[in-house]
């Protein structure tokens, strides 16, 4: 069964950055399941999959502009620390989410100073040059009720940064601001 929209892919991947430098992999753990043509994932990755089989192994070199998008220095803002009272031991390197117009997004506290703090609302992987090393462990047709929510619904990924599944079934969908 080759990898066409409607159907649920399981990878496994590792990705690394333009050096090298490890990001992010699934070894060790579970495999990645994504509903194939629903942009649960950057689409790419979803080009670079389509037509593909389980047993297949490739790279994908991805420039920013088709991975994760380049840097929007808008989206850095300084803002005053007395904003973040209400949440426990802030410190730089700290994610959460915010309620932008386009929906939830996750941001980064990038830097502390004073009594000021300095959020970034740009993807931790914007602006960078990705590669993908894949294997497509396995392919099946998505259930009706997949279809119907637009994501998976056995194996829910960890990746869930934004959002949630609209229709409460406790699903991590993956809409906002295109997540994994
Ligand atoms: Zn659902």
């Amino acid at each position: 069964m080759t990898i066409t929209k409607n159907r649920v892919v399981s990878i496994d991947y590792t990705l690394t950055d333009e050096h090298n430098n490890l990001l992010d992999s699934t070894l060790g753990g579970r495999p990645l399941d994504y509903l194939h043509g629903f942009e649960n994932i950057i689409s790419g990755l979803e080009d670079a999959l389509e037509g593909r089989s389980a047993g297949e192994r490739f790279s994908v070199h991805l420039p920013a502009a088709k991975a994760y998008g380049e840097r929007d220095e808008r989206l850095v803002m300084e803002m005053p620390l007395a904003d973040f009272k209400d949440i426990e031991n802030l410190e730089e390197g700290m994610q959460f989410h915010a309620q932008s117009p386009e929906g939830a997004c996750l941001v980064t506290v990038t830097k502390i100073e004073g009594a000021t703090v300095t959020i970034d609302g740009n993807h931790p992987l914007a602006g960078m040059n990705l590669n993908f090393d894949l294997t497509v462990t396995a392919v099946r047709e998505g259930s009706e009720e997949e279809l119907s929510h637009g994501h998976v619904h056995s194996g829910a990924h960890d990746h869930g940064a934004c959002g949630g599944c609209d229709k409460s079934c406790g699903e991590g969908g993956c809409g906002g601001c295109g997540g994994y």
